[in-house]
This record gives C-alpha cells, structure tokens and sequence, in this order.
C-alpha cells in the first residue's frame, strides 16, 4: 500500500509514523522546506508549545527514547507541579508529585526530533510542494494534484497517486472544498468564538530566577488575561501573554511588560521586567475554536482522511492539540491494524477519533463557555460543570489530592470523571472538612 501524508507537522509527522508499519511506501508532502528552525507554514511555532503528558507517552510508544533525547537537545523536564508552578484563578496550586512529566521545549525543536525519527523510517520521504487538489472520482479519492515548489514552473502541477491520502494540512485545510470539487459533501462546522491574542518571545533566563523553576503557567483570569512561560533549549525562557476576546497582548516591549504586570500573579512580569527580548515579540490572532464534523458525514470517499487541527483545533490555551494529534495516530494505527484495503476505513477512524477528540473539546469547550463573554449555548450540564470545576479550582489551592486529579485530567491522562470520585467530591464540595486529614493517595 502506498500513502501520501499532507502536510509535515506534528499531526502529519505522526500519522506517517503508523502509515509507516503498513505501507510500502509513505510520501510527505509539505510547502515549507523542512529545516530546523521557525516554518512559515506554522505561524503557531513562535508561541509556547506544551506537551501534554498523555500526547509525551504516545510519542514514548511511536519513538521509544523521545523525552531522553528532547531532553539531550536541549529540552528541559520536570515533574508538572513539582518543577513547575500552576496559577488557577490567581492563586497557585498545591504543589504535589502527580506522575506527569512536563518536556519544554519550543515548537522547532519539538517537531525536529519527531520529523528526524519519522523520515529515518524506511519508505518515508518527503516531497516539497503545495497541494492544490484531490484526484479521484465519485467513489474514492487516488492521489492528490501538488505544485512542486522545487520544480521548474513550465513543469506545472504533479500528480502523486495513492491508495490512501491523509490530510494533516492544519486549521487551514482545504479538504472541504477538495471534496466539494469531488461531488462530496463538506462536513458541518462547530466554533466558538473566543477572539484570543497571543504575543511571545524569547528572553534570556538567569540563575536562581522562578527559584530555578522551569515553567509558570498563569491560567487566564475572569478578564480573560494570562500566560506562560517556560525554559527551553538555550537556557531561554519562552513567553506567551494571552487576552481573551479582543484584549490582546501588545508586541512592543514596554506594552508586552505592562500587560504581564496585569496578569493574575508577578511572576511572569518578573521574567521579563527590565530585560530585552531576544528578538522580536510575535502576535498570533487565534478567532476560535474550530471542530469539522467529518464523522457525522454519510458519505466519505474511500482512500481520504482527515487529521489533526484539520479535523479539530482547539483553543490553544489548553495546550491540547498536539496530544489530541497524537491520539488520533494511535487510533490510525488502531483503524489500520483491522484492515487497510477495506473501504470503510475513513469511517471507521472518523468514528474512534471522534470519541478522542470529543473528551478534550468538552473540556476546554467548557472551561471557555465559563468566560460569561464567550457566546455559546450553556446547557444545564456546561453550568453545573463549571460550577464544580470552579469549587476544584478553590480546593485544587490547598488540597494536594484535588491539585494532582486537575492536573491528570487536565494532561488528558485521567478521564474527567476522576474529578467527580465520591473521595475527590467530597473534598471539592466539603473542602475544610476533608482539608488536613488527608493526604494524596495514589
Ligand atoms: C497560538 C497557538 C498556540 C498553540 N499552543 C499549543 C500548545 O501549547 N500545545 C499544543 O499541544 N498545541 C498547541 N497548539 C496547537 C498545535 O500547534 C497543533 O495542534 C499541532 O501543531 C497539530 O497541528 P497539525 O499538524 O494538524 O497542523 P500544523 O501544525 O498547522 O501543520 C500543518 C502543516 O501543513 C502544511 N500545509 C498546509 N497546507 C498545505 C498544502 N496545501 N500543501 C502542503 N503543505 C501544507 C503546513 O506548512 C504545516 O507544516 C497551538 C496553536 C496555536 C494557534
């Protein structure tokens, strides 16, 4: 069986990896040139990029040694609320042991390790140009049409052939026009607009700062104004100011300060107080979240499937779309294992994705619509969620045990039902009475 991926980020990168034990041969096929450093391609990469837990241990199982040789490029790791501080509503989280592992590293080098490991694999390569179209006919997609951007233009476009084609083009993937083009229908979209602005940038780290620290993360407020910052390769700090709904970061340095004065907590201002950026302070405009319902699609043509921000992209503020990409390879690999050549496939993976991808939009999908701001249809069960999760918040402060469950859950390691454990709920709901006495278990 012969693959073609489109686009080599995170998600592409991935889905080329389980393609990879099935396919004789597996083509990737991006517009940017893939060396090291920030892609055009990836606005996105300049802001800080955390690595949820359970997307870390998908890429220990894909690329067995992953954090050890991040680590060895330069990346820093460490227990996620012991190394690291969580602000939740200004107030820090208990810090406690919770099994997570934090990687921090930027986007590049994140994505460099991952596309070194995937393009060693036998009958990986990649191909540089633009896809324009899909080829196929009213039955199955069989190739894709690419302006090779390395070609002589009198060349014009090229077709690449394939029995399966996966589209990891991102947020802006034209696979909905693609199928139109092909008499299929597009899926129905989802969005909430959140209107969020990002600003970033690199600054020197000096011994002893954050109490040698390696990350503090500021969860956006009831204005709708946090951030993050943590130590990547370099012994840089990597930081990102963030304003909900309009209220975005300035990118000139006196203003890019002035705003993290304004955040929850001092820490971040203290970071970047007085110093310089080490280059420029990058804006990145993110409108809203954005789900395309392809499982809901009655027909799909055989030999298509769509991955990753293109299927789901979700507010980055969450940090779950790399995990959530990772997850969707697993259930690739899962899709592939039952049979390659059935023509139900993309059906069946838009099926078990959904599941996967539904746990995280409803997390961070709920933690948005908590924002009164946010316009959304607030169910009875988004209201009485959020309730809860504010109570967690609280408890989360002072109780060791109720920190280290938001923090799982939140890494999308432990399902969100661990919060409501008749343990758990007792010490959110009766926080003095269950405080003191007792200590975190397993
Ligand atoms: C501001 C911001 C911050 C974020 N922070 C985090 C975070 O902290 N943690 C986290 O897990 N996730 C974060 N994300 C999400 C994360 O970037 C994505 O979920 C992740 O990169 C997976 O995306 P992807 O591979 O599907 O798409 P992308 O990373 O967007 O990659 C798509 C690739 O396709 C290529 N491409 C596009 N069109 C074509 C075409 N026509 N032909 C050829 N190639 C093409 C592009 O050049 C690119 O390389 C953030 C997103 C944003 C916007």
């Amino acid at each position: 069986m012969k693959a073609v991926v489109l686009g080599a980020g995170i998600a592409g990168l991935l889905a080329a990896r389980v393609l990879a034990d099935r396919c004789t041969e597996v083509v990737l096929v991006e517009r940017d040139s893939l060396e090291a450093g920030w892609r055009r391609g990836v606005p996105q990469g300049r802001h800080l990029h955390g690595l949820l837990d359970r997307g870390r241990t998908v890429l220990e199982e894909l690329f067995p040694g992953f954090t050890g040789e991040a680590a060895a490029r330069g990346a820093t790791t460490a227990e996620a609320l012991v190394g690291t501080r969580w602000y939740l509503g200004g107030a820090r989280l208990a810090a406690t042991p919770t099994g997570l592992t934090s990687v921090m590293a930027t986007r590049p080098l994140l994505e460099a390790v991952v596309r070194e490991r995937v393009l060693a694999m036998p009958g990986v390569r990649s191909h540089t140009g633009t896809v324009r179209a899909l080829v196929g006919d009213a039955g199955a997609v069989r190739g894709v049409r690419v302006t090779d951007g390395t070609a002589d233009p009198a060349v014009g476009d090229v077709e690449l052939t394939a029995d399966l084609v996966v589209d990891a083009t991102g947020r802006g993937s034209r696979a909905p026009q693609w199928l139109t083009d092909l008499g299929f229908p597009a899926p129905a979209e989802e969005r909430l607009e959140v209107d969020l602005g990002y600003a970033s940038a690199l600054f020197p780290r000096t011994e002893g700062q954050l109490d040698n620290q390696s990350s503090v993360i500021i969860s956006t407020g009831p204005d709708g104004r946090g951030g993050g910052a943590i130590r990547v390769e370099g012994d840089r700090w990597h930081v990102t100011l963030a304003g909900m709904l309009g209220d975005h970061p300035p990118t000139d340095p006196t203003g890019f300060t002035a705003f993290a004065a304004t955040i929850a907590a001092p820490d971040i201002h203290a970071l970047v107080d007085g110093i310089a950026p080490l280059g420029e302070i990058t804006p990145h405009r993110f409108r809203s979240p954005l789900r395309r319902r392809y499982e809901r699609l009655r027909t799909v043509p055989a030999g298509f499937l769509v991955l990753g921000d293109a299927l789901c992209s979700f507010n980055p503020l969450y940090a779950q779309g790399m995990a959530v990409a990772a997850q969707q390879a697993l259930v690739l690999r899962d899709c592939l294992t039952a049979g390659t050549t059935n023509p139900d496939l993309p059906a069946r993976f838009y099926a078990a994705a959904s599941a996967v991808v539904d746990v995280a939009w409803r997390l961070s999908a709920g933690s948005d619509l908590a924002n009164p701001g946010v316009e959304g249809t607030r169910t009875v069960r988004t209201r009485l969620t959020n309730a809860y999760v504010a109570r967690a918040h609280r408890a989360a402060h002072a109780d060791p045990l109720v920190a280290r469950t938001f923090l799982r859950v939140g890494n999308l390691v432990d399902p969100p039902a661990a919060l409501l454990r008749p343990t758990l709920a007792r010490r959110i709901l009766l926080p003095r009475s269950a405080n003191g006495a007792n200590e975190p278990t397993g």
